[in-house]
């Protein structure tokens, strides 16, 4: 029998990991797989808010695929994904069309306006090493455009939209640098505002109990940050946003992390989908084409309350092991094992030293807080490449230059 054509779309955290699983469990002959994606790294988004603050090195947010994967069992292409064609079972590339027997989506995601008007052409948002590269040095732009105009000192002031998880963790690193900025660019720190606006009457990630919350947001004002809650952006201009109270904050840097939906080309391909994400079978399969596997931010999985889940890395990796498990098993005619989540937390980094969050129902804050965040990340760098892979983007890191 000819081997089985498998494409996975995205080297994300969905992706790359269904990869992974593959190229270990895979007998010879059995199936070919291509890995597509935009860029020859792999990036951990979880990791984004240091470099995009410039706490940390973008290099030690991202890891080259091709340190990931087996060669011998898995074909990287790198390009972008134009088209998925399901009734054809094809995927358009830009320069290559792919048939395939099974495919794999894990496009991620792409931020949501939800129609308020200029966000999307004033405003930055953090989503790729690329996007946070441009914010760091924006960043460093204000400070040196405001020595030149001091006059303008709505240059000093940075509006965080969304005070979720990302917000969050971008506005507590952003407050950890704001003090070496400000000794590199002779700047007073006092003329610095952070101001984080956010629609819902709490900030940090939803669903965390009020009295972490309630830490959380003291410590982060205790670093000078200025929260506007039940507040919304109602627009962006080029030199400040619209707030729902009538309010115009002059602002020299917009930073938009109030939402995100699943990859355009989804809903483009016929699928159907809210917001851009496909509510997916037992098995992680598209109810309208089961020969193809959705995961991470594409995806929509139901808890058994009958809720969606809050789509984030931890689901994304507990996909991409089951969709691999599950697409042996459809070759091997083995009947597919549902996906269960197994939901172990989330701990939210408040900047330096500093996090909050719940493992499972246990609440930890503070420095230990920071470590569990930190070990977090140092399982997943070991669950892709192992120990060298720590050592490379944790122990031996690329130190930031400024
Ligand atoms: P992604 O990891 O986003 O990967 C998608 C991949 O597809 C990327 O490699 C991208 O380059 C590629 N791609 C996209 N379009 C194309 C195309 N057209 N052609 C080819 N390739 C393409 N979750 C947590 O659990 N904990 C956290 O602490 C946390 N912090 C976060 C902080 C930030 C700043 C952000 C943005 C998100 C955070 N999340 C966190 C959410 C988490 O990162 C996402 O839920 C997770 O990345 C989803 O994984 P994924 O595999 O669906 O997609």
């Amino acid at each position: 029998m000819k081997p089985a054509k498998v494409v996975i779309l995205g080297a994300g955290y969905g992706g790359v990991v269904t990869a992974i699983r593959l190229q270990k469990l895979i007998r010879s002959g059995e199936m070919t797989i291509t890995l597509v994606n935009k860029h020859d790294y792999h990036y951990m988004t979880t990791h984004l808010h240091m470099p995009a603050a410039g706490t940390d090195h973008h290099e030690n947010a991202r890891v080259a695929i091709r340190d990931l994967i087996d060669e011998r069992k898995i074909q990287f292409v790198k390009s972008t994904v134009q088209q998925i064609l399901p009734t054809d079972k094809k995927v358009v590339l830009t320069d290559d069309t792919l048939s395939y027997d099974y495919l794999v989506v894990g496009l991620g995601s792409e931020t949501e306006t939800f129609g308020i008007p200029g966000l999307r052409e004033h405003a930055m948002s953090i989503h790729s090493i690329n996007s946070v590269r441009f914010i760091r040095q924006h960043t460093q732009y204000m400070f040196a455009k405001y020595k030149m105009n001091p006059q303008h000192k709505e240059y000093l002031t940075f509006v965080v939209g969304g005070a979720g998880f990302t917000g969050t963790e971008f506005v507590g690193e952003l407050a950890d640098r704001i003090p070496v900025l400000c000794r590199t660019y002779d700047v007073d720190p006092a003329l610095v505002q952070i101001i984080n606006v956010e629609a819902s009457p709490t900030a940090l990630p939803p669903g965390l109990p009020n009295d972490l919350v309630e830490y959380g947001m003291e410590v982060m004002r205790r670093k000078g940050v200025q929260y506007k809650l039940s507040t919304a952006i109602q627009a962006c201009e080029a030199d400040g946003v619209r707030l729902s109270d009538g309010q115009f904050i002059r602002a020299g840097t917009i930073i938009w992390s109030g939402g995100v939906r699943g990859n355009a080309l989804l809903q483009q391909a016929g699928f159907d989908v809210q917001r851009g994400r496909v509510k997916v079978d037992d098995y992680l399969r598209s109810w309208q084409y089961p020969d193809v596997f959705i995961t991470g931010d594409c995806s929509i999985v139901m808890s058994p309350e009958g809720t969606p889940y809050p789509a984030n890395a931890q689901i994304a990796v507990q996909q991409g092991y089951n969709t691999a498990r599950n697409l042996l098993y459809t070759l091997r005619g083995k009947p597919l094992r549902p996906f269960a989540y197994d939901y172990k937390g989330t701990v939210a980094s408040l900047g330096r030293g500093e996090a909050v969050g719940t493992l499972k129902v246990k609440k930890v804050k503070g420095k230990f807080a920071a470590l569990i965040k930190k070990m977090i990340d140092a399982r997943y760098l070991f669950l892709i490449g192992g120990i060298p892979l720590i050592w490379k983007k944790m122990i031996f890191k690329q130190k930031m230059s400024n």
